[in-house]
């Protein structure tokens, strides 16, 4: 029952701490998307020290590009090279969001493109990452929001992003999964209702933590005798 992701926040867009996780493999930090707030907490607190270990590679997956996910990665690319001498790795999960990662650095952001580097899972050769899950979120950015199937500590990881349901999910929880799934109170087309989500994975021999939380201390209440968790926060 050893921890797993850790979250630098769990809030929802309209937050103070947006919804933003990593994990280590070997000397490598690995964020999952990276808002403008896990970047201060990251230059506060060192990479290294998140790391735990000397020169760590930084990596960030990208579930989709709303400004609550990707907000804060131009940042960490011009704060790495620039004062940690590190070049940052991307990890788009599609071309197409690879190509819109790349206008917003380059274009929007001024990043140099020695700075990073931008990857997808085919080319990413991790062996952490064992695929991206597409899924729908906002219509306009339909066919570019995705999960993550991922390998952390040993464990089974699905890790929705922002998602309307959990549908797209549901065949990858093998029994010990660890789900990290985002919720919300309100009834929305973009985010999975708490009801839906409890009733379809229960019964299963899964951990369920949620993320991307509109209220945590009512998300809390509301969770109560359901075994569901809220998604740990760092400390
Ligand atoms: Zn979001
Ligand atoms: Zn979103």
């Amino acid at each position: 029952m050893g921890k797993c992701l850790t979250f630098l926040g769990r809030g929802s867009a309209f937050t103070d701490e947006q919804n933003g996780a990593f994990f280590t493999d070997g000397g490598e930090l690995v964020l999952i998307d990276c808002p403008m707030s896990s970047f201060n907490k990251l230059r506060r607190l060192g990479a290294d020290t998140l790391a735990g270990s000397e020169n760590a590679a930084v990596t960030v997956i990208v579930t989709h590009t709303h400004g609550d996910h990707v907000g804060g990665v131009p940042m960490l690319i011009h704060y790495m090279y620039h004062v940690m001498k590190r070049k940052v790795t991307v990890i788009a999960p599609s071309g197409e969001v690879a190509d819109d990662l790349r206008f917003l650095f380059d274009r929007l952001e001024g990043c140099s493109p020695d700075s990073y580097e931008l990857l997808t899972p085919e080319t990413a050769e991790r062996a952490w990452l064992l695929g991206a899950v597409p899924t729908h979120h906002s219509p306009a950015l339909e066919g570019r929001c995705f999960g993550y199937r991922l390998r952390v500590y040993g464990k089974n990881v699905v890790y929705t992003g922002d998602s309307s349901s959990i549908d797209p999910f549901l065949p990858y929880l093998e029994p010990g999964t660890y789900l990290y799934s985002e919720v919300s109170l309100y009834d929305t087309p973009v985010h999975t209702a708490l009801p839906d989500l409890l009733a379809k994975t229960a019964g299963r021999d899964i951990r369920l933590f949620l993320m991307h939380l509109d209220d945590a201390e009512k998300t809390g209440e509301a969770i109560k005798g359901t075994g569901a968790e809220l998604a740990p926060l760092l400390g």
